[in-house]
């Protein structure tokens, strides 16, 4: 970096001399040089001059450069970076659901594209990037839709209970997972390397850039802080914490959404069995989410509805028939006196057996399509 127009004119200079002495050429085109800070706006070329006077090739200016892999612009270094991977990320999403929409396997098929190819690429260099909170949101938002979509829930279900389904994590718990990684392996670097130098220089001068912002949140978070000389297990242990992490957000927001009062599953990671099936189980998702319309009067007996899951699932006398064998065959044992609904509904939702998924989203369906009778009739009678 040089900081008047001379210098910079002695560095090219250098660089010319350097690559001449290795036999190597330029390649003048490819070549930029980017201001930063203010100053004026003009765009100047660079010629760059033999000591005898003959021209060796014109350096232009630029306002954006791209540097492995991320877009530094002049006046504010990555805003433009950041905004690029918001419109990215959206572009994204939109050509997984079109990938998907054709393949046998939709639900597969989108969720392997999301994880090993737009999720890797969203979060490219983040753990050097310094990232304001709203773009972390406006990301992870992004995954909560694409995780709805491949469900095909409503686009109101529990995000929670859709990471579950799916098994996915956070974004931000990525993020920070991947900054203190790194955060660790620069700490862990020889005096003599630069990005400990670096790194070393903002914590004396106690610097409150986003980016030491972002590694203080983490560490708090992960419950890391006061490690200022991380050991040789750092990477397994921030992943250790991370997964820690991840799984107390991911009860905290399971057990505080009434719609999930039945989610049977434990456990964030595994994905839940009946989707590697590749069934289309739209009922049974739903039901699983609590992702149905509650509080309204039932069109088949008349009945007020606050759970329609339940309604479904335990109440209606009209499903009684179609209910009896599901209930027959997986809880004769719980099923006494004792056992609630909740219980019951959790024992039932819980069940990966093919066979059982399958008669749950029967009823499902049977009570869909009575309904929709229901509602046509309804509107003759108005008629
Ligand atoms: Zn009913």
């Amino acid at each position: 970096m040089a900081n008047t127009e001379n210098h910079l004119k002695s560095l090219l200079g250098t660089l010319c001399g350097q690559f001449q002495h290795k036999k190597l050429e330029v390649n003048w085109p490819k070549t930029k040089v980017l201001k930063m800070g203010p100053g004026s706006s003009t765009i100047i070329q660079w010629d760059i001059l033999e000591i005898d006077g003959r021209l060796l090739g014109t350096i232009e200016e630029t306002n954006i450069y791209k540097y492995l892999g991320v877009k530094l612009g002049r006046s504010s270094l990555i805003s433009h970076h950041m905004r690029g991977t918001l419109t990215n990320t959206l572009r994204k999403v939109g050509l997984i659901k079109a990938m998907a929409r054709s393949a046998p396997d939709r639900r597969r098929v989108a969720d392997v594209l999301w994880r090993q190819w737009a999720k890797p690429a969203i979060l490219y260099a983040t753990e050097v990037l310094p990232l304001p909170t709203t773009w972390i949101q406006r990301i992870e938002r992004q995954q909560n839709k694409m995780a709805r979509w491949i469900l095909g829930t409503s686009p109101q279900a529990s995000s929670a209970g859709a990471h579950g389904e799916l098994g996915w994590h956070s974004i931000k718990g990525e993020i920070m997972k991947r900054k203190l990684v790194y955060y660790g392996k620069i700490l862990r670097m020889d005096d003599s390397r630069w990005p400990r130098q670096v790194m070393l220089e903002t914590i004396d001068r106690n610097s409150s850039t986003t980016w030491r912002k972002n590694i203080h949140n983490a560490l708090q978070e992960l419950g890391q802080q006061g490690i200022t000389c991380p050991g040789k297990n750092w990477a397994k242990q921030v992943k250790m914490q991370w997964k820690r992490w991840e799984q107390a957000q991911w009860r905290s927001a399971v057990s505080h959404d009434q719609r999930l009062q039945c989610y049977p599953k434990a456990r964030i990671s595994k994905k839940a069995n009946y989707l590697t099936w590749g069934y289309t189980l739209s009922g049974f998702t739903k039901m699983r989410l609590g992702d149905l319309p509650d509080d309204q009067v039932c069109k088949l007996c008349s009945q007020h509805i606050s759970s329609q899951t339940q309604h479904i699932l335990i109440d209606c006398p009209i499903l009684d028939p179609a209910r009896t064998p599901l209930y027959k065959a997986f809880l004769k044992e719980s099923d006494d006196e004792n056992t609630t609904s909740t219980d019951k509904m959790k024992a039932v939702l819980g069940f990966e057996e093919l066979h059982h998924v399958r008669s749950v989203n029967r009823l499902y369906t049977l009570w869909a399509r009575t309904w929709e009778e229901a509602n046509k009739s309804g509107a003759q009678k108005t008629q």
